[in-house]
C-alpha cells in the first residue's frame, strides 16, 4: 500500500516533468494557464489530468477533438513513478532522507531533461545548470551522498569527490568533442552533453560519469542498431545522447552500493 502511494505521487511529479517538456522549449510557463490540449486548446479538467488512469479512460484520445494524446504522457508519468519507487526504497527507506531528496530531484530533472533532449535535440540549461551546484551542495550536506564508504567521509572530502565529477565530466566531453573534430570532421558530442555529464558528475563524481557513459554506449549502441535495422532511422541520423547518458546515469545512482560494481567502479 505504501509502495502504491510513492509510486503515486512519483506519477504526478512525472505529469508535472510533461508540463515542463512540452512548455520549456516553447518559452511558455510550467505554472500557467492549467493544462489544455495541444491540438484543440481546450482546458483539461481534473479527472482528465489523473496520471496514466486519464489516459487509459480516454482510450488515448482527447475527450474534446478526439485526436491521439501522444503516449509520452504515459510512459513519462510511469517512469516517474517506478524510479520514485526504487528511490524511495533505495534512499528513504534506509534512512538516508537527505540523500533521497537531492537525488530525486536529480532524477526529475534528468527526466525532463531526456524528454527534451529526446523531441528537440537540445539540452535546457535552465535544467541542467543548477542540477550542478545543487549536487555539490548534496555532497556537503548529506553524510551518505555516496554510498557506501563515504559515511566515514568528511563533508569537504564529499565536496571534492562530487567536484572531480563535474570537471570529470566536462573534459571528456570537451576532448571527445576535440577528437572528433579532429578524426570524423563533426561533432560527436555538443555543449549540451558537456554540461550533462558535469551535472551527472555533481551527483555521482569521477567514477559515475564513467559508469554513465559506459551504460549511456552499450544502451545506446544497441537501440541505435536495433533502429536501423527496423529501417525507423538511418545510419547518419542524428541521434541524441542525453537521453541515454541519463538512462546510464540513473542506473549507475540506482546500483551505487552494488557489490558487484564497487568492485569496478563506483563508490
Ligand atoms: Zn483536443
Amino acid at each position: 500500500m505504501k509502495e502504491f502511494l510513492v509510486f503515486l505521487v512519483g506519477a504526478c511529479f512525472g505529469s508535472f516533468a510533461n508540463v515542463c517538456i512540452y512548455r520549456m522549449p516553447r518559452n511558455k510557463s510550467i505554472v500557467f494557464p492549467g493544462s489544455f490540449c495541444p491540438k484543440c486548446r481546450h482546458a483539461i479538467y481534473w479527472y482528465d489530468n489523473i496520471p496514466i488512469l486519464s489516459y487509459i479512460l480516454l482510450g488515448g484520445r482527447c475527450r474534446y477533438c478526439k485526436k491521439n494524446i501522444s503516449s509520452r504522457y504515459p510512459i513519462i508519468e510511469i517512469i516517474t513513478g517506478v524510479l520514485t519507487l526504487l528511490l524511495f526504497q533505495k534512499f528513504w527507506a534506509a534512512g538516508y532522507y537527505c540523500e533521497f531528496l537531492f537525488y530525486f530531484v536529480f532524477t526529475l530533472g534528468l527526466i525532463i531533461i531526456s524528454g527534451i533532449d529526446f523531441e528537440t535535440f537540445l539540452v535546457p540549461d535552465i535544467i541542467v545548470l543548477p542540477l550542478i551546484p545543487l549536487g555539490l551542495l548534496g555532497a556537503l550536506l548529506c553524510e551518505n551522498f555516496f554510498i557506501p564508504q563515504s559515511g566515514s567521509y568528511i563533508a569537504l572530502t564529499r565536496f571534492f569527490y562530487s567536484l572531480s565529477g563535474v570537471l570529470t565530466g566536462a573534459f571528456l566531453v570537451l576532448f571527445l568533442m576535440i577528437i572528433g573534430r579532429i578524426v570524423w570532421k563533426k561533432e560527436a558530442m555538443g555543449g549540451g552533453d558537456l554540461k550533462l555529464l558535469a551535472a551527472i558528475g555533481a551527483f555521482l563524481g569521477w567514477k559515475g560519469v564513467f559508469l554513465s557513459i559506459f551504460f549511456g554506449s552499450i544502451l545506446g549502441t544497441v537501440i541505435s542498431v536495433a533502429l536501423i535495422y527496423s529501417k525507423k532511422k538511418k545510419w547518419d541520423d542524428y541521434v541524441p545522447f542525453g537521453p541515454y547518458l541519463a538512462i546510464g546515469a540513473v542506473l549507475a545512482m540506482l546500483y551505487k552500493g552494488n557489490y558487484f560494481l564497487s568492485l569496478y567502479f563506483i563508490p
